[in-house]
């Protein structure tokens, strides 16, 4: 069953062997402890090994320059938005004024 329990972690076992050995874990408490425990430590040494390394400083910063990107764009559509409405408010203005100077 040990071999079985390493198998199962490393996900490795599949088809008969794999129900033959979820029957055998709900009926056997220490098979069942010594599979959680050995689940337990994989996951524990795969967090060890991807955040360990893991740059939690350079992410926040690349983070915080992400939002700072964020707001400038904002920022800019925002400006973009006022420009767009201005030239529409004196293009109106200007088709007033001609209209009014023309057909009045
Ligand atoms: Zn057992």
């Amino acid at each position: 069953m040990e071999r079985y329990i390493t198998l199962f972690i490393n996900d490795e076992l599949s088809g008969m062997r794999m129900k033959e050995f979820i029957e055998h874990i709900e009926g056997c408490q220490s098979c069942f402890d010594e599979m959680e425990t050995n689940y337990l430590l994989k996951e524990a040494l795969i967090r060890l090994e991807t955040e360990g390394s893991y740059d939690l400083h350079g992410n926040l910063m690349t983070k915080l320059k992400n939002t700072g990107k964020c707001v400038e764009v904002h920022e800019m559509i925002t400006m973009i938005r006022r420009i767009v409405l201005i030239c529409a408010g004196m293009a109106l203005l200007f088709e007033l004024v001609f209209a009014y100077a023309f057909y009045l």
